[in-house]
């Protein structure tokens, strides 16, 4: 109840509020106001001044956050995720937020820090590509093969020559576990020692070794060292890969053969005339007195046979190791005729008694060709004592020479010459390897002299011609063997009209018209 009466001090308002608790009456709460207006204004300018005070307060909160939001939170922030892209690797990173004051500074020298970075950065790649480039021209041009793996075994980088030597294709084996690739002979040799040095095993303490010779017999069929080293980090201490060289070695090791058999073969030819010298010569002089003047005759005639095969031998290997090194020759314009005419002067008194006719059968007016005299002189001596050796009496010898109509037409223009005979022929499969060191068929057939050095000297000779040497033969027929010269391009020396010719004539009976040389 609200109720308004005077008093002395003016009028009071009475406010009478009844107070119940749980349903039950507990009195009355009676207020009275007093209407004084010195007391109204003072309370209502208290009650003014604290609601100012407590909006100032929020405004000045809300106006501190979004200035801290604004200057020290955002560039806080973009702080930290400037420095998680330089700590990434990401030294483009820069932070745009014009700010003074320290944090202005410490954003400037934190820019300042990424471009000196970013710098430094495309310094280290120009150098580090400029390295790679290198090693990968290195790597794609030096002779031995060589293929990179990481520490699974798995094929990190390969060269050409490896990729040749292993049959590989490079996108094939890329990425690939080597054992998978790498053919099967090399496989079982290799495996064990590559996993002992993937495991940290140092090169030098595997018990097989870190060196390795191989040989593959698919697709080339070569024989390779292999190498096996591992690939340390940069204090040496654990294992980043493994690098594998592999050398082709098969030429050293055809080679080595070559020469074994070689050294072999001469001491063997050299061994059977020495033998017979000291045998006759013994006999001679322990049996001297027994002996006949018939027999000692034919013993010292037996020797001397003997001494001159031995020097014949001798001689042919010299030849063949002057003609196999690198012994520079002088070339120069050579009149085919003349070593041709030489040969057959030689070799005439021979033919005559042996029954042979020789003939000889050269273009007119030949030009000069390229070449060596003395060493076509031993060409033509060793094909035409072949010849001589192996026809029988009443067979017939002819050397030809002639001009060959040049291909293309304005090629370079050749001479051929051939040596045939109507002697014993060789069997086809002897032809080819008559030209090889020490091959004479009648080690297995008949026993002629001779050294089997003749055609391998005869071939050198012509290669040094850049030319190659051919036969054409038919066993109880006759044998041709033909080459061509080149002719010295000279105009003065060109003759009329060349003959066209391009396959040699066949070894036949009847040979070409005997001109008497
Ligand atoms: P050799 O000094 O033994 O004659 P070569 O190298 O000159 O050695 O010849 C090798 C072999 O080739 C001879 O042993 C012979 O079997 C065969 N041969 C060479 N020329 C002729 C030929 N004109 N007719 C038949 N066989 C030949």
């Amino acid at each position: 109840m609200v109720r308004q009466h005077l008093t002395p001090d003016g009028e009071v308002t009475d406010v009478f509020v009844p107070l119940n608790h749980d349903g039950k009456y507990l009195g009355v709460l009676a207020i009275g106001i007093n209407p004084n207006p010195t007391v109204v204004t003072s309370s209502h300018l208290t009650r003014d001044v604290t609601i100012a005070v407590f909006i100032s307060i929020w405004a000045m909160v809300i106006l501190g956050a979004v200035f801290n939001a604004l200057m020290i939170t955002k560039p806080i922030k973009e702080l930290l995720l400037g420095v998680k892209n330089i700590a990434a690797g990401n030294f483009k990173q820069r932070i745009d937020l014009p700010l003074g004051g320290e944090l202005g500074e410490l954003i400037l020298n934190f820019n300042e820090m990424a471009e000196r970075l970013e710098s430094y950065d495309e310094q280290n790649i120009e150098e580090l590509t400029a390295e790679k480039a290198k090693l990968e021209t290195l790597m794609s041009t030096i002779a031995d093969g060589a293929v990179l793996l990481d520490t699974n075994m798995r094929v990190i980088l390969t060269n050409p020559t490896a990729q040749r030597i292993f049959g590989w294709d490079a996108h094939q084996v890329d990425g690939q576990n080597i054992l998978y690739v790498l053919p099967d002979s090399v496989k079982i040799e290799l495996t064990r020692p590559l996993y002992q040095l993937a495991s940290g095993q140092p090169p030098h303490e595997l018990k097989d070794g870190a060196e390795f010779r191989i040989t593959i017999p698919e697709p080339t069929n070569r024989t390779v060292r292999i190498l096996l080293t591992t690939v340390l980090d940069q204090y040496r201490e654990s294992v980043k890969g493994i690098a594998i060289t592999v050398q082709d070695i098969t030429r050293e090791v055809e080679l080595n053969e070559a020469k074994s058999q070689f050294i072999s073969n001469v001491s063997h030819e050299l061994r059977t005339p020495l033998f017979n010298i000291k045998s006759f010569i013994e006999t001679l002089h322990e049996y001297g007195d027994s002996l006949s003047e018939l027999e000692k005759r034919e013993f010292l005639e037996t020797a001397n046979r003997e001494t001159d095969r031995l020097a014949r031998l001798v001689n042919d290997v010299l030849d063949l190791s002057r003609l196999e090194s690198n012994k520079r020759y002088q070339f120069d314009a050579v009149e085919i005729t003349q070593p041709i005419e030489q040969t057959l002067r030689t070799h005439q008194l021979n033919a005559r008694d042996k029954g042979i006719e020789l003939i000889q059968d050269i273009e007119p007016n030949l030009p000069p060709v390229r070449g060596n005299y003395d060493l076509l002189l031993q060409v033509f001596t060793n094909l035409m004592g072949n010849g001589l050796k192996f026809t029988s009496p009443g067979g017939k010898v002819a050397i030809r020479a002639y001009r060959l109509e040049p291909e293309p037409v304005d090629g370079p223009c050749h001479v051929r010459v051939e040596v045939s005979d109507t002697g014993i022929g060789i069997d086809p499969e002897d032809q080819k390897a008559i030209f090889d060191r020490f091959f004479r068929v009648e080690n297995r057939v008949h026993t002629l002299e001779g050294t089997g050095l003749g055609l391998s000297i005869v071939r050198n000779i012509i290669e040094k011609h850049q030319s190659e040497v051919h036969l054409v033969s038919e066993v109880g027929i006759g044998t041709t063997f033909w080459f061509d010269l080149t002719v010295v391009p000279e105009k003065s020396a060109l003759p009329d009209q060349p003959v066209s010719q391009t396959a040699p004539s066949k070894p036949t009976s009847e040979l070409p018209a005997s001109t008497s040389p």
